[in-house]
């Protein structure tokens, strides 16, 4: 992509009212751009970054061997008063036909939707277990919409249903898919704590999966030897400088966290309700047992620059980045724009996904505050002095280590 033909501005001032510190990079960088409170357009270069992170999230959704559906934002009210979640849902869009004849809740999430569509497809336990996921857009009416994409009232959610003969299968099952989750966060470059939290109206318990850092909104309690003791401070059962009751050897730490994904034991909680049963070998009917697990991936999005950004901008990790490298020609002398061509030519050849700054009017350390601003992992920078030397000068982003890379030697291996 060049970007004099790129739509998107980089912006200096942060935007007027924007507290958080994702959503005021990400649209200085040219991510994105707000509409409203917790509502945000994903721009070229953010939906790329979440089309990445939706890439391994389906991945790994694969590996467990769920299968991918879509399921519709809207939904008949119907479905909501058979759980009684119609009247008590404080976060559902209620909204009406033109006519005013019929209401709908607009998607905060499908436990609604996916329990009476199964119920259609499992009739045996032959048909048992399944699972099903989905990557669509939620609607919630988060009362406070401060945090920029961490807190949408309409955000990007991977939502996963299981469903089971066996309290032990379903339980099984629960801990691969945290497993699976464990991946998705390592992948994307964060490291996220498995976090006992409260089920809430749903199940006993559930698990959080929760990243440390200050803009976080939960308070966790874990254990500093890694042991994996963790708890949400609503379900705490430990406080700061205990001894850790796992492993009897650590301390107990208390940090902010942000919440990126949950995952719960549902049990028979919405197939009581839909009253989804299958029969077993003895020709009875048992009740489906079932688990949900979501992901939030515009979160996920927003917990990667809270955590990986630096003073100049965003830092990307290579997994999720839009570009690999980010080509910046300085001057417009001919040896110089030959080069730059050739190079960016040749790297599109060999399918290397690169943002080339060609910007004929726009300064040196306007482009270099640009680069360090969008965070793409490798500037790469073609200039007069680099031309000279038949080289190419290589920075990387999050570490900052520069380079001069003679030409080929960087086309034959560009992410070095
Ligand atoms: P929170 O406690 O932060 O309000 P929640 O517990 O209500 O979240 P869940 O119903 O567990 O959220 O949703 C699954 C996942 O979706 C969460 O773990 C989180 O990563 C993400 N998520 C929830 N609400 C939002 C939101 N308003 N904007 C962006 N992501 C969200
Ligand atoms: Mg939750």
């Amino acid at each position: 992509m060049r970007f004099s033909q790129h739509i998107i501005k980089t912006t200096k001032e942060a935007p007027s009212g924007e507290q958080s510190k994702n959503a005021e990079l990400l649209i200085r960088a040219g991510y994105i751009d707000k509409t409203m409170a917790g509502v945000f357009t994903l721009l070229p270069l953010g939906l790329k970054v979440l089309n990445n992170i939706t890439r391994i999230i389906r991945e790994e959704m694969e590996t467990l061997g769920a299968e991918e559906v879509l399921m519709p934002a809207l939904q008949p009210k119907e479905f909501w008063d058979a759980t009684g979640r119609w009247e008590t849902m404080d976060v559902l869009y209620r909204v009406h036909s033109p006519d005013g004849s019929h209401e709908f809740g607009l998607g905060p999430t499908h436990e609604e939707v996916v329990t009476p569509l199964v119920k259609r497809f499992l009739l045996s336990y032959r048909d048992l277990p399944r699972s099903i996921f989905q990557i669509q857009t939620k609607f919630r009416f988060e009362p406070r919409a401060k945090s920029g994409i961490l807190r949408g009232r309409e955000f990007m959610m991977k939502d996963l249903y299981s469903f089971h003969t066996t309290e032990e299968d379903l339980l099984s099952y629960y801990e691969r898919a945290a497993e699976a989750y464990f991946r998705v966060y390592e992948r994307v470059g964060l490291s996220a704590l498995k976090v006992r939290a409260s089920g809430g109206a749903f199940s006993d318990f559930s698990h959080e999966f929760q990243v440390i850092a200050d803009c976080g909104e939960d308070l966790i309690f874990y254990c500093d030897r890694a042991c994996g003791f963790a708890e949400n401070k609503e379900v705490a059962t430990v406080a700061e400088g205990d001894v850790c009751p796992t492993c009897s050897a650590g301390t107990i730490l208390s940090s902010k966290a942000v919440e990126v994904g949950n995952i719960f034991p549902l049990y028979n909680k919405f197939t009581e309700a839909f009253d989804v049963s299958v029969k077993n070998q003895e020709g009875e009917d048992v009740r489906v047992l079932m688990g949900c697990y979501g992901i939030g991936c515009t979160r996920l999005l927003g917990t990667v620059v809270e955590v990986m950004a630096d003073e100049k901008g965003l830092v990307w990790p290579d997994s999720i980045a839009p570009y690999q490298i980010h080509l910046v020609q300085l001057g417009s002398d001919e040896a110089v724009s030959a080069m730059a061509e050739d190079v960016y030519l040749q790297l599109r050849t060999k399918g290397v996904s690169v943002l080339f700054d060609d910007r004929a009017d726009v300064k040196a350390g306007e482009k270099f505050a640009d680069a360090d601003l969008m965070g793409i992992p490798r500037r790469v920078v073609i200039s007069s002095k680099t031309v000279g030397a038949a080289s190419v000068e290589v920075k990387h982003r999050a570490t900052g280590e520069t380079a001069l890379v003679p030409v080929q030697q960087f086309l034959d291996a560009p992410y070095v």
